[in-house]
This record gives structure tokens, C-alpha cells and sequence, in this order.
């Protein structure tokens, strides 16, 4: 893999000091004990059936052994949201953004979608993907046989960069405590990345995203499938068949049969 980015082993330390000394400024003095989820079946979609084997020479590692995230006890995606409504840490975006756009779906679910940043349309209605990329998106998740509610949807970044720019690299690491506590409390067992921002953040690399796609790799437990982004299918509908390539492997990994005719 070509020029990898060395993670930060203190960045889950930083998230749970900045974590702690919120909570402090709250005013909570006892944190309750954290207590595993109960494995719950019922997350899985009705659609599910026996998970094949997994295939270690298509379960790629990351490009460098990442630090583990540590949960944050008595987290919740609730003390989150509230958190990210009230970020103030990257300047520019905090002094533009409507609202910020945390995160939706199910809790529990077994894939979340993870794209960019919301975009003007996001940043209206609070929700992610809910201009024209996400009815792609939506039109995706439905032809693999799964609805909105199934899945869990977000961002790399929770607010929207002015003009729909690129993340810069500081907001994307201003954000990516809030991500990784998203991740540890959803505990999905696959994400699915949309386009270059959300892959080369989530693996920690400069991969291109061509050369990413359709493969598995693995974040922290979690199997993770890349694509391209809905709004480059937009520019490019001939992509289109990649993504229902990359789709029906991801689909297959997860015990979802598809119809026939979707393939
Ligand atoms: N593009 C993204 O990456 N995220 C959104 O929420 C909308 C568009």
C-alpha cells in the first residue's frame, strides 16, 4: 500500500480524557459501571441467514495495526449527539453550519454506511444522506433488500465544510473521537465506507479508493467493505455496476440473499 499515514496510539486516550473532563463539566461525579450488550438477534435483518465462512485471503488487514478504540464508560449515542450539537472545535465549521448532522438508523444494526461530511442538504434537515447522493444511497440499501432503519448511517465529519469542500485534515481528526465512539457503541460487524474521504480515514491510509473497493478489510474487529460515494455515481453512472459488484459481496458476506434479478 502506497505512502501510509502512521496512526496516533494516545488518540482513544485523548477521547476518553476529553470525554471525562465533559462529564466533569456536567457535573457527573460517578460514572455507572459499563456492562456488555447482551448479543441481541433480533438486530439481524429478517433477511439474514447462515453467515458463509469467512475467507481470510479477502479479509485484508488495514494499512498499519490501529490502536484499539477504548470505550468510554457509560457512553451513550445520546451523550454523544449532545457533545457533537455542541462542538465548537474546528472554527470555520462551528461559525457555518446550521446544525450538526450526528448520525441515524438502528443502534444495533450490523452495517453502517459511513460517508464524508453532510452536505447543504444535510446540514438543513439534520439527517445524513438526504439529498440526492442519499436517495441514491437509499436506493442502494434497498436493493440489497434492507430499508434506512436497518442500517445505521454517518459521517466521517458531523458538520458541513463551507462549499462542500474536502474535510481538512484537523477537522477530520477533531471529529473522529466522536466516530469511534459512534462505532464502539453501534458495534456493527460491518461498515461499509463511501468514497475516498470515508475509506482512507476509517483505515488510516492514502490508498485510493479504485484500488480499495470490493475488498474486505478490517477496523477494529469490524469488516469493513469500500465503494465508490453516491455523489460520484451521480458524475458517473457507469460506476454504478461497481458499487452493485462491491454490494453483492458485501451482501453474500453477510448471509443476505438477493434476488435474482437484482444481480
Ligand atoms: N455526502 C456525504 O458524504 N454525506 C452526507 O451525509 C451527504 C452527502
Amino acid at each position: 500500500m502506497a505512502a501510509e499515514r502512521k496512526p496516533s496510539g494516545s488518540r482513544p486516550i485523548v477521547a476518553a480524557a476529553q470525554k471525562l473532563e465533559s462529564l466533569k463539566r456536567a457535573g457527573v461525579k460517578q460514572l455507572p459501571k459499563s456492562g456488555r450488550r447482551q448479543p441481541n438477534t433480533a438486530r439481524k435483518s429478517a433477511t439474514t441467514t447462515a453467515q458463509p465462512p469467512q475467507s481470510i485471503e479477502n479479509q485484508m488487514p488495514a494499512a498499519a495495526p490501529m490502536a484499539p478504540v477504548i470505550a468510554v464508560p457509560g457512553d451513550s449515542l445520546e451523550i454523544i449527539r449532545a457533545e457533537v450539537a455542541a462542538c465548537q472545535a474546528c472554527h470555520e465549521l462551528a461559525g457555518t453550519r446550521t446544525q450538526t448532522v450526528f448520525g441515524v438508523g438502528n443502534p444495533r444494526a450490523r452495517l453502517c454506511f459511513l460517508g464524508e461530511a453532510p452536505g447543504a442538504d444535510e446540514d438543513r434537515q439534520g439527517e445524513p444522506f438526504v439529498g440526492r447522493a442519499g436517495q441514491l444511497l437509499t436506493k442502494i440499501i434497498e436493493a440489497c433488500t434492507l430499508t434506512r432503519a436497518d442500517v445505521y448511517i454517518l459521517n466521517v465529519l458531523k458538520c458541513r465544510p463551507p462549499g462542500n469542500r474536502n474535510p481538512a485534515p484537523d477537522e477530520v481528526e477533531n471529529c473522529r473521537g466522536f466516530l469511534n465512539r459512534q462505532l464502539k457503541l453501534i458495534e456493527p460487524e460491518y461498515i461499509c465506507c463511501l468514497g475516498t474521504i470515508a475509506a482512507q480515514t476509517l483505515l488510516e491510509t492514502d490508498t485510493p479508493i479504485s484500488r480499495m473497493r470490493g475488498k474486505f478489510f478490517n477496523y477494529q474487529g469490524i469488516s469493513v467493505m469500500c465503494t465508490y460515494h453516491p455523489a460520484y455515481l451521480l458524475r458517473n453512472p457507469a460506476a454504478k455496476k461497481d458499487v452493485w459488484e462491491d454490494m453483492k459481496v458485501l451482501m453474500g458476506r453477510m448471509g443476505i440473499e438477493l434476488p435474482k434479478s437484482g444481480s
